[in-house]
């Protein structure tokens, strides 16, 4: 038997690492023959992190939810040795029934996993676990196909940048490809900053050889020799996670000196982000990786003809190039079969906030906010009514009652002036005061501005000044209009993309909650 212990940042923070040092010494105690003596496994996120630490017993796919080191001498006397469940450990669902896998549990069972595919079953420090689920099968394809036949694939899957952008990553390739200035680099965006996102980070930290993968059959397809995993600073383990990956795919001939035993070479490295917010940012990440100070510039010049030392360069997020081996092994058509026309493929959420179920959630883009927060999530803790759902990170909207039968994928949400952005979820009950949250996520926004533009740096904390002023019971006549006027210029006149979205908070409040802002004005202490 198996015995797969969650090791991801939520688990080891619950305590995981004691979970794992138990089972050890209690096997060690035991004395049981080689042959019943269970493998132990630790694994990356399985996503269900408040729930930690989670172990699964493998074949039987029987998990066990927020396991301390006193329950393991039992889990391996009944569940290991004598395959009997031990029900305190189960999760019960809404109403109250133990369910014993992961695939009964109502938090995974609407889910579908293509870029979280191995997270949960495989140890991410050990390349043979990979190697043994097809693991550098498409990379060994792609090596054998042309650089036009690759680039076609991505091209014809439909897949778009899930860092936020939504631009198609197959048409970022084929442009890069068709210079021929060399040398040419790729990148991997590892710098989320959102606050309550983890999507990145667990797939970085429990699967980082299908995101190597990723990243050298896009070197493959532009003919670059070079490579860099910007990885935010703060993310100890996935920086620890993808150094290992990284030196046994070499060790192992992957990459290196040559590709598999091709003609091609490649070289990967890690680099820690700036940390800073901005950082995110196309052009301020190429800046820090050359090791300037992390400012964005104008982009009249795209980083796809001049990226990092002013050579072409692809940069892809995480969960983009985590698709990309299977994009390639199963081909483009199938990939596009799933979400929408326009939006392909599956989308990675970070669901938090009032909601019962908390976690990483996969889903086929074009699923609706309400299965999404009802179905997965579980509804409002204390069935208390819905107020709202941010989307998309600091910079993202908020989305009211009335829209929850929105399908999210990159171009709804767009037109109502929220965005998908890189999959932050925040749930919010009717507790919340919405000119608080919009004050919240501009102070964010105004601390990480980097302040090289007048229109964000200036606008952003005008608006503050604005939105403290009426949370605090000084809010004036006229001081709406003055939000949205301001909200609007920044919109438009702001450098990069954190400036350009940084309104969208008070705007799509204002929006929908206008109420809210004029009950504060009405109401001064
Ligand atoms: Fe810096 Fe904001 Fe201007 Fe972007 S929009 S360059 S973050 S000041």
């Amino acid at each position: 038997k198996q015995i797969l212990i969650c090791c991801g940042t939520g688990c080891r923070a619950n305590g995981s690492m004691n979970v794992v040092d138990a089972f050890r010494s209690e096997i060690e105690k035991s004395g049981a023959d080689a042959d019943v003596i269970p493998q132990i496994k630790t694994t990356g996120c399985n996503g269900f992190c408040e729930n930690g630490p989670i172990v699964k017993i493998m074949p039987d796919n029987l998990v066990y939810y927020k396991v301390k080191p006193k329950d393991v001498p039992e889990i391996l006397e009944k569940s290991v040795l004598e395959d009997q469940e031990i029900p305190r450990l189960m999760y019960k669902d809404n109403e109250g029934n133990r369910v014993r896998s992961q695939e009964e549990n109502p938090f995974y069972a609407h889910q579908q996993k293509l870029a979280l595919r191995h997270i949960g079953k495989i140890d991410p420090e050990n390349i043979e676990d990979y190697l043994e689920l097809g693991g550098y099968e498409a990379l060994r394809k792609a090596l054998q196909m042309t650089p036009d036949e690759v680039i076609a694939e991505v091209e014809e899957s439909g897949l778009r940048g899930r860092g936020g952008a939504g631009f198609p990553a197959g048409r970022k390739w084929r442009t890069a490809a068709s210079y021929d200035n060399f040398p040419k680099y790729v990148a991997c965006n590892g710098d989320e900053g959102d606050p309550g996102a983890f999507m990145d980070r667990s797939i970085l930290e429990g699967d980082p050889h299908a995101v190597i993968e990723g990243l050298a059959i896009a070197a493959i397809a532009i003919g670059a020799e070079e490579g860099f995993f910007y990885i935010r600073d703060e993310y100890d383990l996935a920086v620890k996670h993808v150094k290992k990956a990284l030196e046994d795919a070499e060790a192992r001939g992957i990459i290196g000196k040559s590709v598999m035993g091709s003609s091609k070479r490649l070289h990967l490295s890690v680099v820690r982000g700036g940390g800073a917010f901005v950082c995110g940012e196309s052009t301020a990440l190429m800046a820090s990786v050359e090791g300037r100070v992390g400012e964005p510039r104008a982009k009249y010049i795209r980083s796809v003809q001049k990226g990092l030392w002013n050579q072409p360069t692809v940069l892809n997020n995480v969960e983009t190039l985590a698709n990309i081996p299977l994009i390639i092994r199963d081909g483009g058509k199938k990939f596009a079969e799933i979400g929408t026309e326009t939006s392909t493929g599956t989308k990675v959420f970070a669901l938090v906030g009032k909601v019962k179920r908390t976690g990483l959630v996969e889903v086929p883009m074009g699923t609706s906010l309400r299965h999404l927060i009802f179905d997965i999530g579980g509804g409002i803790i204390g069935d208390r009514p819905f107020k709202a759902v941010q989307t998309g990170g600091p910079s993202g909207g908020c989305i009211p009652e009335s829209m929850l039968d929105l399908k999210v994928d990159f171009d709804s949400l767009a037109k109502y002036g929220a965005m998908m952005g890189s999959g932050g979820m925040i749930v919010m009950d009717d507790r919340s005061c919405m000119v608080e949250v919009a004050r919240y996520y501009t102070n964010f926004l105004c601390e990480e501005s980097c302040g090289k533009c007048t229109p964000c740096r200036e606008g952003l904390r005008r608006m503050l000044e604005i939105l403290t002023d009426i949370c605090e019971g000084r809010g004036r006549e006229g001081d709406i209009e003055l939000l949205e006027r301001i909200g609007h210029a920044v919109q438009d006149a702001s450098l990069c993309s954190l400036g350009k979205s940084a309104p969208n908070p008070i705007l799509t409040t204002i929006k929908y909650f206008r109420d809210e802002y004029e009950a504060h004005i009405r109401e001064k202490r």
